[in-house]
């Protein structure tokens, strides 16, 4: 069978391949620690679900505009003037399919073929494979384990290209966890707006940041390049509502607009369900955002601990999101286990604890822990995996550590 060639240049999601293989194991019965799932392991708050009941109840169960009602869209523009004191106007959002779709209709409003566009590596794959989908080119600048993956601008800036159309920026970062600094985004900005360059920024976890440091990215690129920032984020995290698929693009008008007619002729509305519940969860109390805030704190610390208490795990400390990142490379031997690919698909055999190889990342050498989950499974995962470890190292597979 021949399908579009567009296909042939990107692969499944080496997180879902995780996660599908972990839920084979469990339908069988096996007790797995799930350390792969990219989302919160908390319940949607209790008034966001009761919106949606009711927006079944009262029917409200039609078509809406493509980019979703005025109430929910004045919702996100009320929501970023607070967050991030910048004006939004209804018109300068879509509502979409979480922060996927935000990201894609981006890429497939912007991005054609000869064009090339910066990102920072270790990437969440998706945002590598929608460039390649849209026929450009991605290029990637890697950030370093050594400072903190930090995003750097001058990096950034010296991979720009006569022909580079856009720059990508995640942050909090998936898998890294890092925040770019507020000094390195107005750097990009200034570079990107003097170039006429796009800047699409991915904050979907920027409620999920750990310490106090400023970070109004949205500002920034606001102040120095409206017409040409896109921003992409979504309920999923902040409110665990992975699966309502509920997220949303801010842009220029003209932008928007653009979406708009892509969304239309695709997707069109989110659910009318979804929508109102979106509504309750940006316009509602906030609390639980905090103690959900709180707990991944402590889990984060605590799993930080317990980890780099082995100096073989490597990992510095995130400051956002839901992830470690720990550097491995002392449990690889040529050998034994040679890639992170393999230690995964081992701890998953062996001790039924689930990670996600490093290489979906661009990154061979690291896995990514998802410390979305309670506190006795994380330990439970953590002994699991030293247990695992202490096996390799009695079979002579990996040298013994000196513990610290
Ligand atoms: N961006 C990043 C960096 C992510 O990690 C994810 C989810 N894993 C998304 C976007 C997509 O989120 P959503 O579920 O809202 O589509």
């Amino acid at each position: 069978m021949t399908f579009a060639r567009r296909m042939s240049r990107v692969t499944v999601s080496p997180t879902l391949k995780v996660t599908a293989e972990a839920d084979r194991l469990r339908r069988q019965g096996v007790d797995v620690v799930d350390l792969g799932a990219g989302e919160p392991d908390f319940g949607t708050p209790e008034h966001v679900k009761q919106a949606a009941h009711t927006a079944i109840s009262a029917n409200f169960t039609k078509y809406t505009p493509a980019a979703g009602v005025l109430e929910f869209r004045e919702a996100v523009a009320q929501h970023y003037h607070t967050l991030y004191g910048v004006t939004v106007k209804p018109e300068e959002v879509i509502i979409t399919a979480g922060a996927k779709q935000a990201l894609y209709n981006a890429a497939m409003v912007l991005f054609e073929q000869g064009d090339e566009v910066i990102t920072h590596g270790p990437y969440w794959p998706t945002i590598v494979d929608q460039i390649k989908l849209a026929d450009a080119t991605p290029v990637v600048v890697q950030t370093h384990r050594e400072d903190g993956f930090a995003i750097k601008a001058s990096a950034i800036i010296e991979a720009i290209t006569p022909k580079t159309k856009a720059i990508i920026v995640n942050s909090p970062c998936n898998p890294t966890g890092a925040l770019i600094a507020e000094a390195e985004m107005i750097e990009i900005a200034d570079a990107a707006a003097a170039r006429g360059l796009w800047v699409i920024a991915d904050v979907t976890y920027e409620r999920l940041i750990y310490d106090p440091v400023p970070h109004n990215l949205v500002k920034i690129l606001f102040d120095r390049m409206r017409e040409r920032t896109v921003i992409c984020s979504a309920a999923s995290k902040t409110y665990a509502m992975t699966g309502w698929r509920c997220g949303w693009t801010i842009g220029s008008r003209e932008f928007i607009a653009q979406g708009n007619v892509l969304q239309g002729h695709s997707t069109s509305n989110i659910s009318s369900i979804t929508q109102k519940a979106g509504i309750a969860a940006l316009t509602g109390p906030q609390d639980e955002v905090a103690v959900m805030l709180g707990e991944y704190r402590k889990r984060r610390d605590a799993v930080h601990g317990w980890l780099t208490a082995d100096p073989r795990f490597v990992c510095v400390k995130p400051s956002g999101a839901f992830y470690l990142f720990p550097y491995v490379a002392d449990l690889l031997s040529p050998t034994g286990i040679k890639t992170t690919s393999e230690l995964a698909e081992a701890m998953l055999k062996e001790v039924a604890v689930a990670i996600t190889p490093g290489e979906g990342f661009d990154a061979p050498g690291y896995f990514r822990l998802s410390y979305a989950t309670s506190l006795e499974r994380l330990r439970e995962g953590v002994d699991r995996m030293f247990a695992f470890v202490a096996a390799l190292e009695k079979s002579g597979k990996i040298p013994t550590a000196t513990p610290k």
